[in-house]
């Protein structure tokens, strides 16, 4: 009999159970005889303790939250992290960092003391964004009850040679486990679980300690080859935790699905040599991509809304899987339950597959658009186009299609005056859509930027300084760390995208001012009378327009909701010949009724009663 306890410890999201969590213990029951798990997600009951809206604050700013049980891992550095805290603008102001800290290192010491650590002999922490100091503190407070046993880091924040320096720099960790933790993990519990073990496990990818002699490389790891093979995530311990919570606590959790691990755009760079968008880190954890089977994940959702009596759904995916996606979300609408779903996707999702996520019941989709210059996205190595991008953004605007939610990446290294001045003219266009969130660059570790920094104009890359902060000058002189600083044109790019974050700043104040009120309709709509089309132009802090078209303007407008190009558009309406269809597509261009793109056209208006009633 072996007794493993797997925590998750400050700052995830406080409203669903870890899927590393719920994952690993199915896996560990199903894989290794005679064991008992015990999940317990810390941080659940740390929010409990803080308040929910505190917590939530804090758990969204990486800074914050690393700040918080940095000041408790080495309480001499106080006054030096409470200095970082300070200067950060998102901090909550009251209460104080001081009576924050004190809150939650009570309730951390309430639980541990809860616990009778002794009791197991294998205690594993998943350790992603955010979480580093918070997994340490908690590593040697447990450490100091039960010297003996065996303490494991895994997860993204420990993929490899960052794992590697956490062996170097604290003595509290044992093992590190790289990439996918199912394989390492139930080798590592087999091992403790063994009569007479050896003082080590026998070598395996992925698992890392301080006494292996370094033969397996750091970027080998263990997967396992199928996602249908692996047993349904248990939650367990998760719903049992919010039960016992005080009535006034308790909320409808999200539940954490996944479909799939790593990420299906791999195409190569037109300008480097590398692969995917530069500027991501997010699979370093995983070696290629696998999905579950459409027939695994329906029953998955099934099998979860049944017994946990939940109905909100996030999919963890990096990026969901696009083949087959309109079969897989048609079959989640036959379930016939009103789910509530959120999913990451790539701007190039055509509108029959945003349709079957909106009727199966995708409320919001985080989309890759990252940049509204067709330069930049070249450079980033994105794969879209400006074009598509705003089909996208307006797909998304009609009523029964999920809610985008995307980011507009600034700073990124390489970036000019041309990517600028482009962006600032198609913001123009895509005003009437929902403004995306400015986000500047940040160098990854892992990622194609920091891989190859030269080719991007980076001189030299160092963990960021703001870990100086955290951690004493002994430890991070052996620490390599997720997030990384560099040399390199820094405030050129600063200055350069001033600009365009006016202009969003611009465009969120008019987005929001023209959806005040519940029923509000799209700023830019139109409704169809069969051989006519009206066109309604909301207009902020100025009066509304409207624009009729007929007869073979109407037919092209409608044509161009994909976009088209010149040769498409004279093709279909032949008789009309490119003298007439291009001076009627110039002055739509002109009256931002419809963009171009090169020789592609895209109309901008979305069907005021939505895409799909629209075709019913
Ligand atoms: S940003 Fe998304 S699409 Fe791009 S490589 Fe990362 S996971 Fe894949």
């Amino acid at each position: 009999m072996v007794s493993v306890a797997l925590l998750s410890t400050p700052w995830p999201l406080f409203n669903r159970p870890s899927i590393q969590l719920g994952a690993l213990k199915a896996f560990l029951r199903r894989e290794v005889r005679g064991i008992f798990v015990d999940a317990h997600h810390v941080y659940l009951g740390i929010a409990g303790t803080l308040g929910y809206d505190l917590y939530n604050r804090i758990s969204v700013r990486t800074w914050l939250s690393e700040a918080v049980y940095g000041a408790l891992l080495y309480p001499e550095r106080q006054d030096i992290i409470s200095r970082l805290w300070h200067k950060r603008p998102s901090r909550p102001r009251k209460p104080g960092f001081d009576e924050i800290c004190r809150v939650v290192r009570e309730a951390s010491k309430a639980f541990i003391a809860g616990r009778d650590w002794k009791a197991y002999q294998l205690v594993g922490f998943s350790v992603c964004f955010g979480q580093l100091t918070s997994a340490l503190y908690f590593a040697r407070k447990i450490r100091e009850r039960a010297p003996s046993l065996k303490i494991v880091f895994g997860g993204s924040s420990c993929a490899g040679d960052l794992g590697r320096s956490f062996l170097r720099a604290f003595p509290d960790i044992d093992f590190i486990i790289s990439g996918e933790g199912e394989e390492p993990l139930a080798h590592l519990a087999r091992w403790v679980a063994s009569p007479g073990a050896s003082d080590l496990p026998a070598p395996m990818a992925g698992l890392f300690f301080s006494g292996d002699d370094g033969s397996i490389p750091s970027e080998k790891s263990s997967q396992v080859p199928g996602l249908d093979d692996l047993p349904l995530p248990d939650y367990e311990d998760y719903f049992r935790q919010l039960d016992s919570l005080a009535p006034r606590k308790h909320f409808f959790p999200e539940i954490p699905v996944e479909i799939s691990r790593g990420c299906w755009w791999r195409k190569p760079s037109p300008l480097y040599h590398h692969r995917g968008c530069a500027f991501c880190n997010l699979n370093l954890q995983w070696k290629g991509y696998r999905a579950k089977s459409r027939k695994r994940i329906i029953s998955e959702l099934k099998t979860f809304a049944e017994r946990y009596r939940v109905l909100s759904v996030s999919f963890m995916d990096n990026l969901l899987p696009m083949d087959q996606s309109v079969t897989l979300f048609q079959g989640i609408a036959q379930l016939g339950k009103d789910l509530r779903l959120f999913g990451e996707i790539r701007g190039t999702a055509s509108l029959a597959e945003l349709a079957a996520m909106g009727s199966a019941g995708m409320a919001e989709v985080q989309v890759g658009i990252e940049a509204l210059s067709t330069g930049l996205l070249r450079k980033i190595n994105k794969g879209t186009t400006v074009i598509e991008n705003l089909e996208m953004m307006r797909n998304c605007e009609a009523s029964d299609m999920p809610t985008l939610l995307a980011n507009l990446i600034t700073q990124f290294p390489g970036s000019d005056e041309k990517d600028v001045e482009e962006t600032l003219i198609n913001l123009a266009f895509a005003r009437p859509f929902r403004p995306l969130k400015v986000v500047p660059f940040w160098l990854g570790y892992g990622s194609p930027v920091w891989n190859a920094p030269a080719r991007f104009g980076i001189k030299k890359v160092y963990n960021h300084p703001l870990y100086s902060r955290l951690f004493p000058p002994q430890v991070m002189g052996t620490l390599l760390l997720m997030i990384q600083d560099y040399r390199g044109s820094l405030k050129a790019q600063d200055r350069l995208w001033q600009p365009v974050k006016k202009a969003v700043k611009a465009w969120e104040k008019a987005y929001s001012g023209l959806h005040r009120g519940a029923k509000s309709r799209p700023i830019l709509s139109y409704s169809d009378g069969g051989d006519f089309l009206i066109i309604s132009e909301r207009r902020y802090a100025s009066e509304d327009m409207n624009h009729r078209l007929k007869g073979s303007s109407r037919e092209i407008y409608l044509f161009c909701e994909h976009a088209r190009s010149t040769a498409e558009i004279v093709g279909r309406f032949g008789g009309l010949g490119e003298e007439k269809v291009l001076p009627f597509l110039n002055m739509m261009v002109e009256k931002k009724l419809m963009f171009r793109e090169g020789e592609r056209y895209l109309s901008l208006a979305v069907p005021l009663r939505g895409y799909m009633r629209r075709r019913a």
